[in-house]
């Protein structure tokens, strides 16, 4: 991973993602790019010289100098209201990164199944890649969709699989984003599985309800598979998940994790 620093960051576009929620493009020109699943800090600086800073996951990745990212309001937040409603095109701010060598996930060459250096399965991952499981919980879902996007991008042939837990359609990131994701031929297909908390929509088999280990048990890939797998949300969404996976026999090592905070 390139080296962090100090950037000075342009919003190119900000448009709202969900009904709590913007998607903010940045024009970074000194950017040195980044890897699918990072993150970096945003300083906010008051005309008193007050400042905030905060970290947000990037949903873009790669050599380039736009980074994308997707903000949810938090009620009663510092930053995060600003961000949503008050920050505008054209408007400055600081960024430092590109941060977080350990959650993320690299795209292999020539269609190979990605990350196979970084996988347990060791020489034989070639031959059999080792699925890859994303499971967010709300906004936990942007460095998911990079990882996602970056997989589509590169043609690359590791099974992917997103669990996708939302309180209602309206407020599912990257909908139609992620839509095309799903749709795409294989092998770079995303199998896509969302759970409902509050409102599932017209038609839906599930009943709306918070994820429970049983309904998370059908929905990821069993542990035969050996998945390697990538959990991001609100603090107990994610420590909830974890729990789950671990007894039902996923190995610690198999998981890694990122908290967004909040009670
Ligand atoms: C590595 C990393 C990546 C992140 N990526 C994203 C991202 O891509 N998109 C995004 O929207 N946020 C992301 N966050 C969360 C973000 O950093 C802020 O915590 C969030 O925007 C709230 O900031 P705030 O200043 O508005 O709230 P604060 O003023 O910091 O907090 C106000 C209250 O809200 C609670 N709270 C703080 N964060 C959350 C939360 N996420 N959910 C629920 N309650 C919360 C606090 O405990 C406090 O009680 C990320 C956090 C980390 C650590």
């Amino acid at each position: 991973m390139t080296r962090a620093a100090w950037h000075v960051a342009t919003v190119a576009e900000a448009r709202q993602e969900t009904p709590t929620s913007r998607r903010i493009a940045l024009d970074i020109p000194t950017w040195p790019g980044n890897e699918a699943g990072a993150h970096l800090d945003l300083r906010l600086t008051a005309e008193d010289g007050y400042q905030a800073s905060r970290s947000y996951s990037i949903a873009s990745s790669g050599p380039g100098t736009r980074v994308v990212l997707a903000i949810a309001e938090v009620d009663g937040g510092e930053v995060s209201p600003f961000l949503v409603h008050d920050l505008q095109v054209g408007d400055q701010i600081e960024v430092h990164g590109p941060l977080g060598a350990f959650f993320v996930w690299r795209p292999a060459r020539d269609g190979a199944p990605g990350d196979a250096a970084d996988s347990s399965a060791g020489a034989d991952a070639a031959a059999m890649p080792r699925p890859v499981q994303l499971i967010a919980g709300g906004s936990g879902v942007v460095p998911l969709f990079a990882m996602a996007s970056a997989h589509a991008a590169a043609a690359d042939a590791t099974p992917f699989r997103l669990l996708y837990s939302v309180r209602t359609p309206e407020d599912l990131f990257f909908a139609d984003d992620l839509a095309a994701l799903a749709a795409a031929p294989e092998p770079t297909r995303l199998a896509l599985d969302v759970v409902y908390t509050r409102q599932a929509p017209a038609g839906a088999t599930r009943a709306p309800g918070r994820l429970t280990a049983d309904v998370l048990g059908e929905l990821v890939w069993p542990v035969e598979r050996e998945p390697r797998i990538f959990v991001c949300g609100p603090t107990p969404f994610v420590e909830s998940v974890a729990d789950w996976l671990v007894a039902a026999g996923h190995p610690a090592s198999s998981i890694r994790t990122e908290r967004f905070g909040g009670a």
